[in-house]
């Protein structure tokens, strides 16, 4: 995968996408990703990129030449990409585990990070395939909004784990809140980690953790149950616990 993100501070991406999953993901080839600096596109010659919006009203708005051009730019260097191009904003469609496993199987990704009051319309309405928000808050950029989409996806790259079974079990993967995780020691101030998942039966262990996620699931998340495939035995256990209150 390539991914190209465009944005006012590249200096931003060093860190968090040097390090861990992401970093190792890069250096092994499975993702390649390009920050440019959209200062680079711009024909002011001291590098000014936005203006005041039309129609008055506080703030700046990022014009739409450089950012037109650095697409344009990203299109000459990736020629047969299939042209995705997001748009972080809070206006776009809520992040979602669905949407990164959904990405993750694209080629190419082009990312545009917002600042200030956000960027020309005509960039929306023109260059962008999609808008994605990664909540229902405002953050000052879209840096660290697009560096969210990026760790959820490459974490979803052939190869960019070492186990590829943890993304099948992590939170969101079937739909259901991952089951709590125990390491060692067995006993740590009299609290102890419970006997089945030490007992190597895999059978009952597999059953435990089902049914550890779908009492946190239906705990925390009970919007989330409707989505999911129940089968009979899991149906008697959440009518369990209804009955007890859990
Ligand atoms: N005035 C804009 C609005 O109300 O839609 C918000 C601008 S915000 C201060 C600046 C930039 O931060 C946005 O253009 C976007 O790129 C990014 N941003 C802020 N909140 C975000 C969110 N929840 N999800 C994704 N990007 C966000």
């Amino acid at each position: 995968m390539r991914v190209d993100v465009l944005t006012l501070f590249p200096e931003a991406f060093s860190a968090p996408l040097g390090v861990s999953i992401v970093g190792r993901a890069q250096k092994n080839d499975i993702v390649e990703i390009k920050i440019h600096d959209i200062r680079r596109f711009s024909h002011d010659k001291h590098g000014k990129v936005d203006d005041r919006p039309y129609g008055g009203g506080p703030g700046m708005v990022i014009k739409p030449e450089p950012i037109f051009e650095a697409v344009e730019f990203i299109k000459k260097e990736v020629p047969r990409s299939h042209r995705r191009v997001i748009l972080m904003t809070p206006q776009g469609e809520t992040f979602s585990q669905k949407k990164a496993i959904e990405l993750s199987g694209s080629a190419h990704l082009t990312i545009i990070c917002g600042r200030y009051e956000g960027v020309d319309e005509r960039v929306r309405e023109v260059l962008v395939t999609e808008e994605i928000s990664i909540g229902d808050y405002v953050i000052s950029g879209g840096e660290l909004a697009a560096m969210v989409v990026i760790e959820a996806v490459v974490r979803l790259l052939p190869g960019a784990l070492g186990d590829e079974n943890s993304v099948r079990s992590d939170s969101f993967s079937e739909d259901f809140l991952e089951y709590p995780q125990y390491t060692r020691p067995p006993e740590y101030r009299g609290m102890k980690v419970p006997d089945v998942l030490q007992s190597g039966d895999h059978e009952e262990i597999h059953k435990w953790r089902r049914r550890e996620a779908l009492k946190r699931t239906f705990q925390r998340r009970p919007d989330m149950l409707g989505r999911i495939k129940l089968t009979e035995e899991d149906k008697m256990f959440l009518r369990e616990i209804k009955e007890q209150g859990v």
